[in-house]
């Protein structure tokens, strides 16, 4: 085995990708890219109740829309496999076997109303919640007469009375107290692994060199740093990061609005304008800058960097970006990007003929922020789809605005040639005919061909209509 670093990211397939899991995911990425190191997928489903492949099969999906590629896991194999915790029960159960002959752990007995009781006692006298231990001096007797009653015993680790220290990459020196801490459970009555217990287990043996995952996880670092210790295993370098936050400064949930890569990916943000943000959040990189391609954020991405504090999620800024990003694609890599959101909004894409359809696109890329709601930018375009606003009725309503519209009208009827050229003699022809300048002259225009009051520069509206159909949507006005 080479010294390149490997890192893991560790979803428990329960839901969508979080926003928040995906930036976990992108900064193991973007250390292993940067480092020359290796990055390992491994799906924690050992929550049987919680769990589903479906979730497996999204966040993988998620991950790879995003652009977050992996070395070893599930789908790519690698020779630290199985990787998905359901396929490793018999190297947990063989790890726990060992704890039990050198007695660092103990059979658990107490029901889920006996530790509630003792939870609430202990809140009741404010002293910290925790384990105190009843089982951890059971006699041989009393374990048999537990058993004999039917209970199933967890595995509970004695935690050892001393201080645990470490460094963590991004917060420096890190110390925390044994005494604090109950006897946590290992391997639970159904025989599963907990997550403290299988997590330490994997990464040693898939030979991770950095954890990094989010502060969330700090005090069960302390945890995982006794089993290292207990198992003969040598602990890898921490990295907690700060967690997403909510506007309101509270952990960013639902509650906030959307927070699943998934949503984001249906309402039409790009994965690189989505992954820029989150890079951004919680600033890693070396300079200032914040647009970054997925090979700047590579080249520049510091752990001993990230910040230490929660980053604020905001979409305005993420709209912000995804806008540019929009504006920056050429326009064919676009019209492709769009094609679901086009059928989404009920257009047969495959039908239009595809050069006008590359005219269209490329008409409202600038207005564009998200792909969702993309019918609401194109339908002007679209005799079956056309209708007059109430505004644009309104604007059309005065009599200065039908001499304009009559006077456009009148032009068309006997123009012929290149429909830009026409547009512009029509302007023309109509200004001198009926006195209107600027805003009298162009709104209505505007507001009879496109029925609104805003949209895309008109002489290429009219260039993409035709002087046909500009002609029979103003003979069909009826004001
Ligand atoms: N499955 C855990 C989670 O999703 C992984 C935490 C870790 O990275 O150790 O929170």
């Amino acid at each position: 085995m080479t010294d390149a670093p490997r890192v893991r990211f560790a979803p428990s397939p329960t839901g969508e990708l979080h926003v928040g899991n995906a930036r976990t995911a992108l900064f193991n990425w973007l250390f292993a890219r940067h480092t020359r190191g290796r990055l390992i997928l491994r799906i924690e489903d050992t929550d049987e109740s919680r769990s589903a492949l479906s979730y497996q099969t999204s966040l993988m999906d998620d991950l790879k829309w995003l652009g977050l590629s992996w070395d070893e896991g599930p789908d790519a194999g690698g020779g630290c496999g199985p990787y998905r915790q359901s396929e490793r029960l018999e190297i947990y159960a063989g790890y726990l076997k060992k704890l039990i002959d050198a007695e660092l752990v103990y059979p658990c007995y107490c029901t889920e109303e006996e530790l509630e009781e003792e939870r609430r006692s202990l809140i009741l006298s404010k002293r910290m919640p925790r384990y105190m231990g009843r089982c951890r001096s059971l006699t041989p007797d009393q374990r048999k007469a537990r058993e004999a009653s039917g209970r199933k015993p967890s595995w509970r680790f004695k935690v050892p009375q001393t201080t645990v220290e470490f460094t963590d990459l991004i917060r420096g020196p890190m110390r925390f107290e044994g005494e604090a801490m109950g006897d946590f459970i290992v391997v639970r009555s159904n025989g599963m692994p907990a997550y403290n217990f299988a997590v330490v287990i994997d990464d040693s043996l898939m030979a991770i060199t950095h954890v990094i995952r989010g502060e969330d996880h700090l005090s069960n670092t302390a945890l995982q740093i006794m089993l290292y210790r207990a198992l003969g295993f040598e602990p890898p370098v921490f990295a907690h990061h700060c967690l997403i936050l909510g506007r309101d400064h509270a952990k960013l949930s639902k509650r906030h609005g959307s927070v699943a890569v998934g949503e984001f990916r249906r309402r039409g943000f790009l994965p690189e304008a989505l992954l820029n943000y989150l890079g951004l959040l919680g600033s890693s990189f070396a300079d200032a800058k914040e647009v970054l391609s997925r090979d700047e954020m590579v080249a520049a991405f510091s752990l001993e960097r990230a910040s230490k504090s929660g980053a604020v999620f905001d979409e305005d800024k993420l709209s912000w970006l995804n806008a540019l990003y929009i504006r920056n694609l050429h326009v064919d890599d676009l019209v492709e990007r769009l094609r679901p959101f086009l059928r989404e909004a009920g257009y047969a894409e495959e039908k239009i003929d595809q050069r006008r359809l590359g005219e269209i696109v490329a008409a409202v890329q600038g207005e564009l922020v998200t792909f969702a709601g993309i019918g609401g930018h194109i339908d002007l375009f679209f005799d079956d789809r056309y209708v007059l606003t109430p505004e644009a009725r309104a604007v059309l309503a005065s009599d200065r605005a039908r001499q304009v519209i009559s006077s456009f009208k009148e032009y068309l009827e006997k123009a012929s040639g290149a429909p830009r050229e026409i547009y512009i003699a029509a302007m023309q022809y109509t200004r001198e005919k009926s006195g209107a300048k600027g805003r009298d002259l162009f709104l209505p225009v505007r507001a009879a061909l496109t029925g609104r009051l805003s949209g895309p520069e008109l002489d290429r509206v009219f260039a993409i209509l035709g002087p046909a159909s500009a002609r029979e949507r103003l003979e069909r006005l009826t004001l």
